[in-house]
């Protein structure tokens, strides 16, 4: 298929190029075009704006967050600025409110919004292994579902209605980051007692906590190497905002949300913003001095 991709960070990068191993005619665009040099080389076309790269039959944007998904689709020379057909493929954690103003928008503009947030970090989008959240209308995702299985392993379709696929992406962000805040609470007391993070770890995955989450995050506390940042504390820290927002909207007291932002900020303020979100083990260690 002929397709655009605009959002070269971490994720995008890997994204764009497994599409393009997949076969895909691929055109990209990035704010600060340095980024796309590597995909060039190995045969991307680049764009000269979000509405060049639109000019196919599919736009996938995988962007840092709610304000440049509304540049690149609202502002000058953005996607919803030219008469495109293409089909906005948002793989961005975004939150529910953008959403709903993209599918509004998308609909008066004769266009359509698929939204396909993922789950997996960047290794697992070079892997080509990311899971796929996607909603949106029937049509639309019968045309994208080659895509989705260039960049993932597995698609879940949610339904038509684009924003549920975002509010399921950020329930399991949440989901993931308390898990992380259980297991670093854990090894923390375990190494207070004189146990071993590592040997804390072999015995949970060995057992009951054998899923891929425990196993990934786990390893990284074990290391306690957070950096380079794979998924960015600040990026997790506006995640967490998007929860909360969700959940204020829709009355639902979560307690613990108010904990994993704290140890966020806590965690940024300390060691600054180039930290993994799972550096709020640090946070949670020096909390019991360690
Ligand atoms: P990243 O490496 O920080 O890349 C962010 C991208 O957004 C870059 O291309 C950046 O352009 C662009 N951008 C930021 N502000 C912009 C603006 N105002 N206008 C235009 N472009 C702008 O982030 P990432 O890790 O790839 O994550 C991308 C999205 O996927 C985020 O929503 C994140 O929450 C989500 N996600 C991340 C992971 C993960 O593990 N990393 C996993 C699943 C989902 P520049 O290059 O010019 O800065």
């Amino acid at each position: 298929m002929k397709i655009g991709f605009v959002g070269l960070g971490n994720m995008g990068v890997a994204m764009a190029r497994n599409l393009m191993r997949a076969g895909h005619e691929v055109t990209v665009w990035n704010r600060s075009p340095e980024k796309a040099e590597p995909l060039l080389a190995e045969g991307a076309r680049r764009a000269a704006t979000p509405a060049e790269a639109a000019s196919g039959e599919v736009v996938h944007t995988m962007l840092a967050d709610d304000r440049a998904v509304e540049a690149v689709t609202f502002g000058e020379n953005g996607i919803l600025s030219v008469p495109t057909r293409a089909i906005h493929l948002s793989h961005s954690t975004i939150g529910v409110p953008l959403a709903e103003r993209l599918t509004k928008a998308h609909a008066e503009h004769g266009s359509v919004l698929v939204s396909a947030p993922v789950f997996g970090r960047p290794a697992a989008a070079e892997a080509a292994k990311l899971f796929v959240v996607v909603a949106g209308p029937d049509g639309a995702i019968e045309t994208c579902q080659p895509l989705f299985d260039a960049v993932g392993q597995k698609s879940f379709i949610v339904g038509d209605n684009p924003p549920a696929a975002n509010l399921v992406k950020l329930c399991g962000n949440f989901t993931i980051l308390a898990a992380v805040e259980a297991l670093a609470e854990g090894m923390t007391l375990a190494e207070k007692g004189g146990v071993a993070k590592a040997k804390l770890l072999e015995v949970l995955t060995g057992t009951i906590f054998g899923a891929p989450v425990y196993q990934i995050y786990g390893d990284i506390l074990v290391k306690d190497v957070f950096r380079p940042a794979g998924f960015s504390a600040p990026l997790a820290l506006k995640d967490m905002g998007l929860v909360a927002q969700a959940a204020t909207d829709t009355r639902v007291p979560m307690p613990v949300l108010a904990v994993l932002r704290d140890h966020l900020l806590s965690t940024i303020a300390r060691e600054g913003e180039d930290i993994d979100c799972s550096g709020i083990a640090r946070t949670v260690a020096a909390n019991a001095g360690l």
